[in-house]
């Protein structure tokens, strides 16, 4: 029996990870549960997981969630704030704890956890990308495994599962292409906010699904990819991949090139991650190479997606540099989802916040350098949108 906890248990990645818990209840029990706003999931998550402690992110929302439950016999400790889900982070004896939360708001959190000894089931990549500076010495330290959620990055462990050190020549990451993979160039000034949600392959969260579109999410991917396995940014490569059944490739010194297959289902690299380095069966859809007919490749378009060249740039500065870019992306995200700048701002404002800050940037940063870069950025982004400032 493995004992986990959930950072973001009512989103995308959180929900599919209960429904592996819910699918092997005698391999997994749930300890703690921590979110944002969605009291009426989260109650609900509690009657079925019977968690020991779960957390509110936002405090205004802790009299009701108290109140959704007033007659459940199992009563958890219930918190609220963002030490609140620090506390979830680090509770009790819980071996993984899965960071579904999204954005750099899992950094602390994730800090926690690991100083308390937990394995890392890493979804929320923004963390690894603001915090590794301090996120990967601590891993070293306190000797938690960091294990990829992300499918991308599973597909890449797996494959080097067996691959001696230093076997590893080249990182091939697949992209879908996004919403508007086939979109041509000049439509992209006037596409809407409904038009970048709707993901070809991929049913995720909102921020994630935008960060697709833009391709910034292959971008932030390349800095995550760098950071887990060591490579340099020369030999972490994009390719497009419409289908999404190869979800990541790497080349070996012999050039023999590892690819790991399967449906677009973020359960599978989830319950890799949960159960590493066993293999759990699962009753789900067996991939069949004959239905998916034909795997394409095409080379990404640089002009059309500046945002995957802004990450590379961010991830070879390194320093506070990837902080900024994700901080900037984060901010230009939301904005973007409220309709208040268009799709092709997304890219322009990030870039200018990356080009002012890289003269501030330091080569070692501390967790407050990582921390005061991301509000640096966060401000940069809304003062160049004087109606916002
Ligand atoms: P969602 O938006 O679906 O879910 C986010 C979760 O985090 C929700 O439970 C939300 O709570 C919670 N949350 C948001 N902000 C905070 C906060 N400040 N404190 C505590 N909880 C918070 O996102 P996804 O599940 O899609 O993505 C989560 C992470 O996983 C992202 O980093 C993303 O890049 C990564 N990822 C996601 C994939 C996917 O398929 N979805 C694939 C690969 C990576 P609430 O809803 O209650 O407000």
């Amino acid at each position: 029996m493995k004992l986990i906890s959930i950072l973001g248990s009512t989103g995308s990645i959180g929900t599919q990870t209960l429904d592996i818990v819910r699918e092997n209840p005698d391999r997994f029990q749930v300890v703690g549960l921590a979110a944002g706003n969605n009291i009426t999931l989260l109650a609900e998550q509690i009657r079925e997981f019977k968690p020991e402690i779960v957390a509110i992110q936002n405090p205004d929302k802790l009299l009701e969630l108290k109140s959704l439950i007033a007659d459940y016999p199992q009563q958890p400790i219930l918190l609220a704030g963002k030490e609140a889900i620090c506390e979830v982070a680090s509770y009790g004896n819980a071996q993984s704890v899965v960071t579904g939360i999204v954005g750099c708001a899992g950094l602390l959190p994730t800090i926690t956890a690991i100083k308390a000894g937990k394995d890392i089931a890493l979804a929320n990549k923004e963390t690894l990308i603001a915090g590794a500076p301090v996120v990967l010495p601590l891993v070293k330290e306190y000797g938690v495994k960091l294990l990829p959620a992300d499918s991308e990055h599973s597909a890449i462990f797996q494959c080097l599962q067996g691959v001696p050190e230093k076997g590893l020549r080249k990182i091939i990451l697949t992209a879908s292409g996004g919403s508007f993979r086939d979109l041509p160039v000049e439509k992209l000034a006037s596409v809407t906010v409904k038009d970048a949600l709707k993901h070809p392959n991929w049913s995720m969260g909102q921020k994630i699904t935008i960060d697709s579109a833009t391709l910034m999410n292959k971008g932030l991917e390349v800095i995550e990819a760098h950071y887990l396995f060591g490579l340099d940014y020369d030999d972490i490569e994009i390719v497009i991949h419409p289908q999404s059944i190869i979800h990541s490739m790497i080349e070996l010194q012999d050039t023999s090139v590892l690819a790991q297959l399967g449906w677009a289902d973020m359960r599978l690299p989830l319950l890799y991650a949960l159960s590493y380095p066993d293999r759990i069966p699962t009753n789900w859809e067996t991939l069949d190479l004959v239905k998916v007919g034909s795997l394409t490749f095409r080379e990404p378009d640089h002009n059309k997606y500046p945002c995957m060249q802004l990450a590379y740039e961010a991830g070879r500065a390194g320093g506070c540099l990837p902080a900024v870019l994700n901080a900037a992306n984060e901010q230009v995200v939301a904005l973007f989802l409220q309709e208040k700048i268009g799709f092709l701002d997304i890219p322009r404002i990030i870039e200018s916040v990356c080009d002012r800050f890289s003269s501030q940037n330091t080569s070692n940063p501390s967790l407050d350098d990582i921390l005061h870069a991301d509000q640096w950025a966060r401000q940069q982004v809304l003062q160049q949108i004087p109606v916002l400032a």
